[in-house]
């Protein structure tokens, strides 16, 4: 059975137990300047895994990570000159740069949903501020509401969409911003705005000269993301045999014989496991060098829906 949600006010106790949480793989809700946002450790698999869940979220589209400052950026993401120069003016505050995944961070997969690219964002909340010191670990939080419903801007607005989802939420009363930030994207040239939001694009123009705004679709259904990860190998859906040369993604108790090289995504069946082991176990099964990836089938409810959901498009070559 589910229960709704403790609100806590910010004190340095409730911080503590916050990070805690987290450091332990669960959900918090926490205010930042822009919206409440729904935080797990972004290194964390499982954790990750929840947000989604939480969410009820038919599609994995990427989170934003939040750090404390730049030096934490640059552990996961290629922090360039650009980031840099930005980040002197904006950060800590409302913008958050898409930039190429650092080699050997241990960011989650799904994070960014199997991109090779990572978003950042160092929020100026002190509360937030506070749990990113004490958690240590970089805070993967999307906007802390059900898919598909407003940004919370407020602990109320958070328990009313949320409450039975998190055990925790921190309450720090109303966001001053009250949108989310602006997101730019540095990992192509020349950079894109993907999302407007808490600093106006004016001010970054100012820096960079003028800025292209991504498609609208890339606003409307952040899931579309036009390069969404998608393997080299091909995908064969809903396996019920395999071949020699075919690697395996797996799931539940019974996977299919035959393959040469086989991932469970959770052998008991478990979709949250699932979720957390998707795109870590394409990653692995697409530089085996087999002919194709076969994947079993995952039930089509909860977070199978969007397992299902990516595994279709990898097959249909949409990204
Ligand atoms: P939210 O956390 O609810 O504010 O939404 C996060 C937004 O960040 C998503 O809508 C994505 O479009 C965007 N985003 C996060 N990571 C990436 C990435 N690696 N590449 C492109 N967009 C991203
Ligand atoms: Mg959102």
């Amino acid at each position: 059975m589910s229960t709704a949600a403790r609100v806590e006010t910010i004190t340095e106790s409730s911080l503590e137990e916050a990070a805690a949480l987290i450091r332990a793989g669960q959900l918090v809700a926490f205010p930042t300047e822009t919206v409440y946002g729904l935080g797990a450790d972004a290194t964390n698999d499982q954790a990750v895994a929840r947000i989604f869940e939480a969410k009820a979220r038919p599609q994995f589209n990427p989170l934003i990570v939040h750090v404390r400052d730049l030096k934490q950026a640059n552990c996961h993401t290629v922090f360039d000159e650009t980031a840099t120069r930005l980040s002197a003016k904006f950060w800590p505050g409302a913008l958050t740069f898409v930039l190429p995944r650092r080699t050997g961070s241990n960011v989650s997969k799904l994070v960014s949903a199997g991109l090779d690219t990572v978003a950042v964002r160092s929020p100026a909340h002190p509360a937030a501020c506070r749990l990113l010191e004490l958690a240590k670990c970089p805070v993967a939080a999307p906007s802390a509401n059900r898919s598909g419903y407003l940004s919370p801007t407020t602990a109320d607005h958070v328990v009313e969409d949320l409450g039975e989802a998190i055990t925790l939420v921190l309450d720090g009363g109303p966001c001053s911003i009250g949108v989310e930030s602006t997101i730019i994207d540095l990992s192509t040239k020349p950079p894109s705005l993907l999302r407007l939001g808490g600093i106006p694009s004016e001010e970054i123009e100012a820096e960079l000269g003028p800025l292209q705004l991504a498609g609208s679709e890339t606003i409307l259904a952040p899931g579309m993301l036009a390069n969404h990860y998608a393997p080299a190998t091909p995908i064969r859906l809903n396996a019920q045999h395999c071949q020699a040369d075919e690697a395996l993604l797996a799931f539940g108790p019974n996977p299919v014989v035959g393959a040469k090289v086989t991932e469970n995504l959770s052998p008991k069946g478990n979709l949250v496991e699932a979720a957390g082991n998707l795109f870590t176990m394409l990653h692995t099964l697409d530089v085996e060098g087999c002919t194709t990836i076969a994947t079993m089938s995952v039930p089509e409810y909860g977070l199978g829906l969007a397992i299902n959901d990516r595994l279709r498009r990898a097959a249909s070559g949409r990204r």
